[in-house]
């Protein structure tokens, strides 16, 4: 996009260029803080923000009071409650060029009067990730934070404290009664790398780089998520303190490694402009060989009491700067576009580049996340793009060089069936609200090859089919072998057998017995339980719950079985006769439709079936005392479990709930019941004790 200068721009066009830029710049923000997922890079991302500067710095009457440059990131989320800073976290001024880092040096010795006298730095490593504040009051860790809009962050305590890096009690003596310590919460390459593996075989939303890896991950409601993410902490600065303890920047540093914290090791002290040239230098080279993204080197003034005459200008300040590297970029070919599916159908389109070196590194290939975003960046086979690698282990195409194109070349079109052999439809991916998504799967589920195994897994786990003897490895060697392609070939193993000429107890860790328990195992199977057998089918949204509802609601296979195909035939009475159900919603009616509208699901359903005799499920009763009440237990049970007290209740056409409502028919209290029996009493509800219940059960 051309821009006008910003000297050839009038007052009204500076106003108007203000407004659109603190829009852009708040939805940018508010991707990158609050969800996690920024849309442009870093670099669009800087300019954006420096042309809002220059035009801020032309026209200093039109500067709004929400101007981006006042602002830190974005405010904090309300899934987590706020905390304020003991003193704001800090935002620091960029420095981009050579010239820039020795303005800052002139500045500072300005600033001080310091004349020639040369100024003494520490050079830290930029991390890119996400910087928190940890609160220690005593040496023990009370409370940690998110930067948040540096003055006020979110309250992440738990998930910091799951992080090793992080003690919970200071080591060693010196330290403040109170002191907010800051630092960096980070992940390393492998282990991002890992984390977008695993992503992607969940069919889960990649993420975009580390730092918004880190950022996802610590912002997890569940502090468990954190835990099992191997998150890492340096510890750089610090906040409010109730003492000082260090006289210099570098002293601090050590002063925190005392107290256990990592502090980065390749932080030097240098002194002068040309120190921190050098510095900026010796990052550049050691960028590659880190273990982790930095995106530039951080320069502060070493001594704390010149620090503190320097100040700030407005939220940064004086005695610091970031030095930023250059985003890597390189020019190259897009040659084709692949499509990937994983182990649960979810379908990545991957671009096959021209081979380019960006950053010291040949790449060949980019992550095009998703067909909207192909569509969003006008990605055609054929173009010159600009592939880029800023802190990014995956490189990534940041747009196309449109003069290059040529005049013929036509927009991508998403393939709307799968790259497997059986060529099923791609569909959009709906959540279990029934929102659209941007991630696109294969409908040919248990029969599509890339989704067999995952699907077979779940076949024959604890809650499905329930096999013994028949695992994850043992599956996948069967499954590789071409033994088992699709849950009907369990039940065909053992006959299969017969005539195999290198039999099943021959194979490699399995002998006679294990191969005639395996057998005794899939046979013990043959009968199944409706639920069951709706549960195992593995259809997206039809978990257990789901299942059992379905098995009620239709009784038998057969009924089942007859609806599940009209609706797939678009009969709109068969899914209004499911959508009438109890907990069955447009969803689970969508997927299941489109489960068997697919002609290979309902052939491998079908050999599956053949093979089993399905009980009938029990339909609620409608003809007792309690069909259509709702009942909750409360208080220790003493003759019968919860779950036994419940199913009891079921099999009776009861609905069991957790808590009392004006909607609660009838409240069973055993000893120890609390506020649940004095709600129902305040309501007027019926209540009586466990043996009375079972006394009216068993009439
Ligand atoms: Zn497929």
């Amino acid at each position: 996009m051309r821009q006008t200068p910003v000297e050839n721009l009038t007052e009204a066009e500076a106003t108007e260029e203000l407004t659109r830029l603190a829009d852009e710049l708040a939805a940018h923000d508010l991707h990158y803080h609050r969800e996690d997922a920024p849309v442009i890079s870093d670099a669009d991302y800087d300019a954006l923000k420096q042309r809002n500067s220059a035009v801020e710095a032309r026209f200093p009457a039109l500067v709004r009071d929400n101007s981006p440059s006042q602002r830190v990131g974005a405010a904090a989320s309300e899934q987590f409650s706020a905390v304020e800073h003991g003193t704001p976290m800090l935002s620091l001024d960029n420095a981009f060029s050579d010239d820039e880092a020795r303005e800052f040096d002139a500045r500072v010795r300005r600033f001080l009067g310091l004349g020639d006298e040369a100024v003494a730095y520490t050079a830290e490593p930029k991390i890119d990730g996400l910087s928190a504040s940890l609160r220690y009051e005593k040496g023990v860790l009370v409370r940690g934070a998110t930067r948040g809009d540096g003055r006020v962050g979110e309250d992440v305590t738990e998930n910091l404290r799951t992080l090793s890096e992080i003690p919970h009690r200071l080591k060693g003596s010196g330290w403040p009664d109170i002191i907010e310590v800051r630092g960096e919460v980070y992940l390393g390459h492998e282990d991002f790398a890992a984390l977008n593996r695993s992503a992607a075989e969940a069919g889960q939303k990649l993420y975009a780089n580390p730092r918004n890896a880190a950022a996802g991950s610590l912002r997890q409601i569940d502090p468990k998520i954190t835990a099992q993410r191997p998150l890492r902490f340096f510890a750089y600065a610090w906040g409010l303190t109730s003492a000082p303890f260090a006289q210099g920047q570098a002293q601090a540093l050590r002063a925190l490694a005392d107290w256990g914290f990592v502090t980065n090791p390749q932080t030097q002290s240098v002194v002068g402009a040309e120190g921190l040239l050098a510095a900026y230098s010796d990052f550049e080279g050691l960028r590659p060989k880190l273990k982790f993204d930095i995106d530039g080197v951080v320069y502060k003034v070493d001594r704390l009491d010149w620090q503190q005459r320097l100040g700030f200008v407005s939220r940064s300040p004086r005695w610091a700067v970031a030095r930023k590297f250059p985003a890597q970029q390189a020019r190259t070919v897009l040659e084709a576009i692949d499509l990937q599916v994983g182990r649960t159908g979810a379908v990545t389109p991957v671009g096959r580049l021209r081979p380019v070196t960006v950053g010291g590194v040949v790449v060949t290939n980019a992550t095009l996340h998703n067909g909207d975003e192909i569509e969003r960046k006008d990605l055609r086979i054929g173009d010159t793009v600009i592939v880029q690698r800023a802190g990014d282990v995956i490189p990534q195409i940041v747009g196309v060089v449109l003069e290059e194109r040529s005049g013929n070349s036509l927009p991508y079109i998403f393939p709307s069936v799968c790259p497997c052999a059986l060529a099923t439809p791609l569909v959009r991916e709906t959540t279990v609200s029934g929102a659209e998504t941007v991630v696109r799967r294969c409908s040919g589920e248990m029969t599509c090859p890339f989704q067999r195994t995952e699907h077979l897994i779940h076949f024959v786990s604890r809650r499905a089919f329930d096999i013994e003897g028949l695992g994850e490895k043992q599956l996948q060697s069967l499954f590789e072998d071409g033994l088992v392609r699709e849950p009907a070939d369990i039940f065909l193993l053992e006959e299969r057998d017969k005539t195999l000429l290198k039999k099943l107890k021959d194979r490699e860790g399995m002998g006679e017995t294990s191969a005639r328990n395996l057998f005794e195992a899939i046979n013990a199977r043959r009968i199944i339980s409706l639920e069951r057998l709706i549960f195992s089918l593995g259809v997206r949204h039809v978990g257990e719950q789901t299942g059992r509802t379905l098995a009620k609601g239709y009784g038998t296979w057969d009924a089942f079985w007859t609806s599940v195909q009209a609706m797939a035939s678009g009969d709109e009475s068969a899914a209004a006769e499911m959508n009438a159900m109890d907990q069955i919603g447009p969803t689970v009616i969508e997927t299941l439709t489109r489960y068997f509208a697919e002609s290979h699901n309902r052939a491998a359903v079908e050999r599956l079936v053949a093979q089993l005799t399905v009980l009938e499920a029990e339909k609620p009763k409608t003809d007792t005392a309690f069909a259509g009440k709702t009942i909750v237990f409360t208080g220790s049970l003493e003759k019968m479990t919860r779950d036994e007290a419940k199913a009891q209740a079921e099999s009776l056409g009861a609905k069991v709930a957790s808590s009392v409502s004006k909607k609660t028919d009838l409240v069973v209290a055993g000893p120890g019941a609390g506020s649940k029996l004095k709600t129902a009493t305040d309501l007027g509800i019926q209540v009586m004790t466990e043996d009375e219940w079972l006394a009216l059960v068993r009439d």
